[in-house]
Order: C-alpha cells, then sequence, then structure tokens
C-alpha cells in the first residue's frame, strides 16, 4: 500500500493529483495508526541494532517539503526509541563561505552513512535544485544540469552499498497557513517561526514547479522519490515508518555470528576462576 506514494522513474509528476489530506484506509482513524506506529518503532528500533552489529549496509534517508511540513517531525516521531548509537541527523543549512567555495555535493558526501550507519538528512542536495532555482542563486545553465548530476552520485552511493530513500512530505497552502499561524500563537513555539518563511511561501507556485521537476527527474530505481501526504501528521509518520521497516526488512540483515557453545563455557570459566 505505502508503494502506492513511490514516484515510478521517468513519470511527470504534478502535485496538484497527490492529495495532502489521504489518510487511505485509516479514513481519519487516528488512534488505530498510532498503535501501529507504535509497532513499527520497536521493528524499527530492532532493525537498527542488527544494521549497527552487522556494520554492513548504509542507509540514507533524505527528508525534503516546505517550511512547517514536518521533517522535524517525522524525524522526533519516527525514529522515537531508536539507539542514538548509529543514527545521525544531518541539517543543511544555507551553505557557509567554505562549503560555497566547493561544489554543491561536497558537504553532502561528507554526511553520508558509513557502514552499519543510517544517516537522515534534513533537507539536502536538492536545496540546489530548489531554493536555488527558485531564487536564482546559480544561473539556469548550472542548475539545469545537476539532475543527472544528482542521479549520478546517488547511483555511486547505492552502487558502493547504500540504501536510498526520499521523501517529500506533501501539504498544501492551507495547512502550511495553519501551522504557521500556530506556531504565531504559542510563544513556546515563537523560535521556530522565521519571518523569512513568509517570504518563501509568497514563491509557493514557483516551489511546487521546481518540487516537480526535481521529483520527476530524480525518482529512479536505485534512489526512489516517496510523495508523502503530510497534512496529517499522524499518517505521515505511519507511511514513512512502514515504507522504512520494509525497506530494512527487505535488506535481510544478519546479526553476527554467536558464539560456539564451547567458547561461551570458556569464557564464562575464566571470567569465574579471574
Ligand atoms: P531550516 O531547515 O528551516 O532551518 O532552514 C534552512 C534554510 O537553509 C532554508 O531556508 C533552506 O532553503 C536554506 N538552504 C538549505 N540549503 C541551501 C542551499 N544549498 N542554498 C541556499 N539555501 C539553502
Ligand atoms: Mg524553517
Amino acid at each position: 500500500m505505502s508503494k502506492a506514494y513511490r514516484v515510478r522513474p521517468g513519470t511527470k509528476v504534478r502535485l496538484k493529483d497527490f492529495d495532502p489530506n489521504d489518510t487511505s484506509e485509516f479514513k481519519g482513524d487516528k488512534e488505530e495508526a498510532q498503535q501501529e506506529l507504535e509497532k513499527l518503532n520497536t521493528e524499527l528500533e530492532r532493525l537498527q541494532e542488527c544494521l549497527y552489529a552487522e556494520g554492513k549496509h548504509k542507509v540514507l534517508i533524505v527528508l525534503q517539503g516546505m517550511d512547517t511540513s514536518g521533517k522535524d517531525g517525522v524525524i522526533r516521531s519516527v525514529f522515537d526509541g531508536v539507539n542514538p548509537q548509529g543514527v545521525r541527523v544531518a541539517c543543511f543549512k544555507v551553505p557557509t563561505p567554505e562549503e560555497l567555495a566547493h561544489d554543491y555535493l561536497w558537504r553532502i558526501h561528507k554526511m553520508t552513512p558509513g557502514k552499519g550507519e543510517m544517516v537522515i538528512f534534513n533537507r539536502s542536495h536538492y536545496e540546489d535544485v530548489l531554493v536555488v532555482r527558485v531564487h536564482e542563486l546559480v544561473p539556469g545553465s548550472v542548475w539545469k544540469k545537476r539532475y543527472d548530476q544528482i542521479n549520478a552520485f546517488e547511483r555511486t552511493l547505492a552502487e558502493e552499498g547504500t540504501t536510498i530513500l526520499k521523501f517529500y512530505l506533501h501539504i498544501d497552502e492551507a495547512e502550511q497557513k495553519q501551522r504557521l499561524l500556530d506556531r504565531l500563537a504559542d510563544s513556546s513555539k515563537h523560535w521556530k517561526f522565521n519571518p523569512g518563511d513568509l517570504k518563501e511561501r509568497a514563491l509557493w507556485g514557483q516551489y511546487m514547479q521546481a518540487y516537480e521537476d526535481a521529483l520527476s527527474k530524480t525518482s529512479t530505481d536505485w534512489a526512489p522519490w516517496y510523495i508523502i501526504p503530510a497534512n496529517k501528521k499522524w499518517y505521515r509518520n505511519l507511511i514513512i515508518a512502514r515504507l522504512l521497516v520494509g525497506t530494512l526488512q527487505s535488506l535481510n540483515i544478519q546479526l553476527p555470528q554467536p558464539l560456539s557453545e564451547v567458547d561461551v563455557e570458556r569464557y564464562r570459566l575464566q571470567l569465574l576462576v579471574g
């Protein structure tokens, strides 16, 4: 079911065709979804521990979406309970002068997962075909080449053993307005409010175009995009957790061989006499 949200390579995405309010078979039954999410949290915890113990696979999760779409919320809710050892979050903000002095993938490549690691990108190299395109921070002739470059980069990561999942958190303009109003209404949330978000919001149409192009051109067999209905936070979390658990299960992760009975006995005796 969750696979339905996967963007098939080569399809032209029109975000208007995707309902951000979709809650599928749950029809708004938040309770039931919450229970399933708890089970998935536990399973994710187990799978992540196996991933870390096996030390073979690398997992990269890319989160993209407009301001307030829930990137931080997903990190909090879906990875709730996962051992912080072996999981890393990398946030990509406005590039520093040093980062800008390099190619746009330089800062990204450094943060990719090593063996046994799971890394979550809160924003990513996709900003370089999104905000950079909308604000014309580089000429069109430069950003237009980046889709192919990104596909090649992600292909290299995949061929070298990285499993890549990319989630676009799909909210609509009305939902964003409400979330920004909620932030203003609660002084404990003021730190999350950035006046700059209003300027970006005014460019909604241009961002949607940039997202449609990115989703259409960079969903590949080795690094698929999923368009996640994200107006309902509980549904967004559930679908991402399902996709993640399903993908990790399919990796068939093996715990290292247990010790033989003879070895266990030998070590036990060493400890007892020592
Ligand atoms: P936030 O994730 O809300 O903390 O905001 C980070 C900001 O950094 C967003 O406005 C992004 O659009 C911006 N940003 C991230 N990457 C880039 C980039 N490569 N070039 C310009 N701005 C960026
Ligand atoms: Mg922000």
